[in-house]
């Protein structure tokens, strides 16, 4: 397939409800899949004991969050649980204009400004087996104190129930499983691991910056737009 032959790329969102399981299935990606390119977001959370600084995420303070909004430097960005998350945007338009497939692990808030600001996203929602066992991986992963699992699990019921607003549902059973599945989504309308070999790992260029500033998560319209395909469709 020559260069002109080559599919758009498309941006992908994964998203879902916290404890679901998103960063297992990353990790999957990360080391099986490294065609796929993986947004490295910012956040103001305090970082993991596991998680590597720049690798997991940029950690930030507020008021270097702030700039970067007041920058129009993401291409989204919400508060989530208490802390501010958001998406470099140079970084993803540069992907997509050299022809990558992108991945952004994101809460609902963002899912929507991105369908919002970029209709051919593809968004994936990632669901557990059921709503018990969310409750079980939510409190016994130990990673949170107590009143960040409460907010979280607040917070869940909501995720959950927009799993309509979705084009794709995965379902986490098994990590791998899901995994393969989410990959399959993201190869089947971009580039294959051989064809994304032989795209030559220049630096970014950052497609021009999009002069339309997406809203705060507060002010986002709540409805999505209208085309969707749910799973099976
Ligand atoms: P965690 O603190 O567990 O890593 O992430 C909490 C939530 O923030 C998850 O739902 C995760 O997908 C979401 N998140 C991570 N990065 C971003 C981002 O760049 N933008 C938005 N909107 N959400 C994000």
């Amino acid at each position: 397939m020559d260069d002109d032959a080559r599919p758009a790329a498309r941006l992908t969102v994964l998203s879902g409800p916290s404890g679901v399981g998103k960063d297992s299935v990353i990790e999957l990606i990360r080391a099986r899949s490294p065609w796929i390119k993986l947004s490295v977001s910012v956040t103001t959370r305090k970082k993991r004991d596991y998680e590597t600084d720049g690798e997991h995420y940029h950690f930030v303070t507020r008021s270097e969050f702030q700039r970067l909004v007041d920058g129009d430097q993401l291409l989204e960005w919400a508060e989530f649980a208490g802390n501010l998350y958001g998406t470099p945007r140079a970084q993803v338009e540069g992907w997509l204009a050299q022809g990558r497939p992108v991945l952004l692990k994101i809460d609902l808030q963002g899912a929507r400004q991105v369908r919002a600001t970029m209709p051919d996203a593809q968004l994936v929602f990632l669901a557990p087996p059921s709503v018990e066992e969310l409750r079980r991986r939510l409190i016994g992963r130990g990673t949170d104190d107590e009143e960040t699992i409460k907010r979280r699990l607040a917070h869940a019921d909501e995720e959950l129930a927009a799993e309509k607003e979705f084009d794709r549902t995965v379902v986490n059973d098994f990590v791998e499983r899901a995994a393969d599945e989410l990959v399959g989504l993201l190869g089947s309308s971009f580039l294959t691991p051989a064809h994304a070999a032989a795209v030559p790992a220049t630096p970014i260029h950052p497609a021009p910056i999009q002069t339309a500033h997406p809203t705060p998560a507060l002010s986002m319209p709540t409805q999505l737009s209208t085309a969707h395909q749910q799973p099976g469709a």
